[in-house]
């Protein structure tokens, strides 16, 4: 049988690595179960601006090869592979299991920081394009398309909230959307509607986002109803059409909402199952940035520590360094469920 480790990682987006560099540096030795497509979504863009500590920004795939050194240089191992299954203990000190097609791993504390992808259209072009005028993060890139046409796709209330912020950028935006009617709430589209620079564009799909040299791609276009082609040249697209958190391997066992976000306690991380903390855009509707998603890793990171010192069942490890129990506030949840500040 397999040691039992005391914190195996699932996920190796800014959230995973951050928890793993706090619970390396507390002497926990993590396993980071990391995917093939090691580093998260950032690996799928060029240049972060909005990272502190970056004063000119950092390439995405930088970012993340320093956040895994920085965890491994305090003694963080590494699987470059898939967690294909998990089976979750439900009693305190219960010890849990990962797999890796047929390895089974075991854990005290499992961290859960698996991300959410963004949906695709799936159109030509749309992957080629990705990070060149094609983008799915408004917060990240607008400052790319100052003074240029901008085009949103999607009906929904995130889209509505994109097209709002990229107002403040675009010489205009092009709110695209395959119905006429929009999905998103009411107070969302007047907001929207009463933005000068935004126009609506429906009911169209998109065909293609065709690259043109020395200028942004076009976006072609298709009528839902009648058919007829449309064209805009030379702009930058926000594809805003929803996430999909990945929480499929630990469905059933962790209470997800009705989107599949892992759901969280309170301000803390934990799952509601003994030792089972989520961190990172897997529990994140709101947020989704790369410092957000560090930020919840670390405190991942620290209630994981907290569950092993504080869980009578857990020997605690000898290494692990002491500190006062003012964390213990966490533990104890206020009988709301609210847990005292
Ligand atoms: C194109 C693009 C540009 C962006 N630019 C910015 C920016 O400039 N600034 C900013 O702050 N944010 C940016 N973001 C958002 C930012 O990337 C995310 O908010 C952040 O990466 C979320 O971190 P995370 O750790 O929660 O998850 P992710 O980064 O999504 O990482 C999750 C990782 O877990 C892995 N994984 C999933 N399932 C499993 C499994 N079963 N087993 C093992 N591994 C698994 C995935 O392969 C992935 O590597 C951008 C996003 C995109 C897509």
């Amino acid at each position: 049988m397999a040691d039992i480790e005391n914190v195996i990682i699932v996920g190796s987006g800014p959230a995973g690595y951050t928890a793993a560099l706090y619970t390396a540096r507390a002497n926990l030795n993590p396993l980071v179960i990391e995917g093939f497509f090691w580093g998260g979504l950032l690996q799928q863009t060029t240049e972060v601006e909005n990272y502190p500590g970056f004063r000119d920004g950092i390439m995405g795939p930088e970012l993340m090869q320093t956040m895994r050194d920085q965890a491994e240089r305090f003694g963080t191992r590494f699987i470059t592979d898939v967690a294909s299954k998990v089976e979750l203990a439900t009693e305190p000190g219960g010890v849990h299991k990962v797999w890796i097609d047929d390895d089974v791993h075991l854990a005290r504390t499992v961290i859960l920081a698996m991300g959410a992808e963004h949906k695709k259209l799936g159109v030509p072009g749309e992957e080629e394009l990705g990070g060149r005028g094609v983008s799915y993060c408004a917060t990240c890139d607008a400052a790319f398309f100052k003074d240029k046409h901008i085009a949103v796709i999607g009906g929904g209330d995130s889209a509505m909230e994109e097209a709002i912020f990229l107002a403040k950028f675009g010489a205009k935006v092009h709110v695209v959307n395959r119905r006429a009617e929009l999905r998103a709430s009411k107070i969302m589209a007047d907001r929207a509607r009463s933005e000068a620079t935004i126009e609506f564009v429906t009911p169209y799909v998109v065909e293609e986002f065709a690259a043109v040299e020395g200028q942004l791609p076009t976006l072609r276009l298709k009528h839902a109803e009648g058919g007829e082609d449309r064209e805009i040249a030379d702009v930058g697209s926000f594809i805003a059409i929803g996430h999909e958190p990945q929480s499929e391997i630990v469905a059933g066992q962790v209470p997800v909402d009705d989107e599949g976000y892992v759901k969280t306690e309170g301000r803390s991380t934990r799952t509601g199952l003994p030792g089972v903390f989520a961190a990172g855009d897997l529990v994140d509707h709101t947020y989704r940035q790369a410092v957000t998603a560090a930020g919840s890793g670390c405190q991942a990171a620290l209630d994981a520590e907290w569950y092993i010192r504080d869980t009578p069942e857990i020997p605690t490890p000898e290494a692990m360094p002491e500190g006062d129990l003012a964390e213990a506030q966490w533990a104890q949840p206020e009988p709301s469920g609210v847990p005292v500040t």
